[in-house]
């Protein structure tokens, strides 16, 4: 990196806004992409040469034109929490940081727009003074960033009825490009769809504008099973009934809930399959009357008087199920998967009969299009590579199809991409390649451009 444009940035940021510490800027140069002992080995050294962390939006785009003028490689950073090595620089260059991008703009009825660094649980606060709540977010809320969830994301709580971030989900963007002369942008309809879950390589979104619903009180509820398969067609139930309004319902398989240091003591043996659900309050009573006809029983309540007060349900699904195994046992990864509506017991079987319990079974109902799907994050004991891959071909061949998190490319994840235009918008966008470079396969090697 040249000195000239670390002085030049020091001027147009303001030396209280660039980061120039070894360990900070290391820091700030990774993600949560150790998930996978396959990134982990690909992406420990990687390192920016230092961070801007802009403190307006002016400073921004000045800082976006300098890197421009120069031809320095940038990378995006929310709160980097993304699994996939997203935000990771990896050609060094700066790593611009947008946390102090965290104001409101404007909440109305059904919408709020905001600042991208603003961090999620930020945002629901000021949402929820309106009475109004989000209609999905990470189970990383606390820390994520809006920029962020929406371009390294996919969903989270409230997808099991609101979908994806692609479902309508994103309703404006603003963004910044960097073109010769950086430009300003206000994305809508169809075009999102070049930024949403595009790791930032398309632009830099500035402003964010999001669906709100009016708010519900929530109730969080764990249910104990003794067989996996009643856990899981009792799940299914919930997700399906339209009777019943519900924002999370995940299953975890014995003994991943031994892994939750703070649920374990509420569990009766080692041998129970949990149930996780946040339901509305008026239709909680139903749901655990129900759940005896499955032989489930519920173990633990918190009432919607203390929602987001302590520990949540939440903090024990999607991607935080994998966290908790990890500190149990470093040796566990995990796969993302889409199990079949109808057969999902029976993949699920196929895959037990023949890894045993190299694989525990951790799914989360979501919608995606429209349809609803029993999606698996999937914990694997990992031996190697190969074997990771002998067991993902499985799921593969077996129609359990893979959404690989252990890549950092983007595109090859799956998530069924539009990946010719988020190419194209990248030439548009970026023709000089800074963006996040690496991340997006070269222009070529993507069919028909
Ligand atoms: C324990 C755990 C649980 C998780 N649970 C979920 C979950 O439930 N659902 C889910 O979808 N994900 C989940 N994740 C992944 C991640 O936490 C979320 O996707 C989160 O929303 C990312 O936000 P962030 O601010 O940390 O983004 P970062 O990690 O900082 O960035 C993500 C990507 O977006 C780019 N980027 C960031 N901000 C911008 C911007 N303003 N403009 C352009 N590009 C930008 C970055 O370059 C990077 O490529 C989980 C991760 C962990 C570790």
């Amino acid at each position: 990196m040249n000195d000239d444009f670390m002085k030049m940035s020091i001027e147009t940021v303001g030396t209280e806004n660039v980061v120039q510490e070894a360990d900070v800027v290391s820091k700030l140069s990774k993600d949560y992409y150790w998930y996978s002992p396959i990134l982990d080995k690909k992406l420990n050294n990687k390192k920016a040469d230092y961070v801007i962390v802009p403190d307006s939006e002016e400073t921004l785009k000045a800082a976006l034109q300098l890197a421009v003028n120069e031809k320095i490689p940038v990378t995006i950073r929310g709160a980097g929490t993304g699994n996939y090595g997203q935000a990771v620089p990896m050609t060094g260059g700066v790593v611009v940081d947008l946390t102090k991008l965290n104001q409101i703009k404007e909440i109305g009825e059904g919408f709020a727009r905001v600042q991208a660094g603003m961090r999620i649980r930020d945002l629901e606060k000021n949402v929820h003074i309106t009475d109004q709540e989000l209609t999905i977010y990470p189970s990383t809320f606390v820390k994520a960033t809006i920029g962020g969830f929406v371009s390294g994301g996919s969903g989270g709580i409230g997808s099991v009825t609101w979908g994806n971030l692609w479902d309508g989900n994103v309703l404006e963007a603003k963004v910044l490009t960097m073109e010769e002369t950086v430009q300003e942008k206000v994305v809508t309809g169809e075009e999102l769809l070049t930024y949403i879950h595009s790791y930032g390589t398309t632009g830099i979104i500035t402003e964010v504008t999001i669906p709100i619903k009016p708010k519900t009180r929530w109730v969080q509820e764990v249910i104990s099973f003794a067989h996996f398969h009643e856990a899981f067609e009792f799940s299914k139930i919930i997700a399906e009934s339209p009777r019943w309004k519900k924002r999370l319902v995940s299953i975890v398989e014995a003994p991943i809930p031994t892994f939750f240091r703070p649920l374990k003591k509420m569990m009766q043996n080692h041998e129970e399959h949990l149930i996780l659900i946040e339901i509305a309050e008026e239709d909680h009573g139903q749901i655990v009357e129900q759940a005896l006809n499955w032989n489930g029983k519920s173990i633990h309540t918190i009432g919607a008087e203390d929602y987001r007060k302590g520990i949540g349900i939440s903090d024990f699904t999607w991607n935080h199920t994998t966290l908790w195994a990890l500190k149990a046992d470093k040796k566990w990864t995990y796969l993302q998967n889409f199990f079949s509506l109808e057969k999902g017991l029976a993949q699920m079987e196929q895959i037990k009969e023949r890894f045993g319990d190299e694989i525990l079974f951790h799914v989360e109902w979501l919608k995606d299009r429209g349809k609803l799907i029993p999606a698996g994050l999937p914990l694997i004991k990992y031996e190697s590579k190969e074997r990771l891959y002998e067991i993902i071909d499985f799921f593969n061949e077996i129609g359990a199809s893979v959404n690989d998190p252990h890549t950092y490319l983007l595109g090859a994840g799956g998530w069924n991409l539009q990946l010719e235009a988020i190419t194209k918008k990248k030439r548009e966008n970026d023709p000089f390649d800074l963006l996040n470079q690496e991340k997006l396969p070269a222009y070529d090697a993507v069919k028909g451009i």
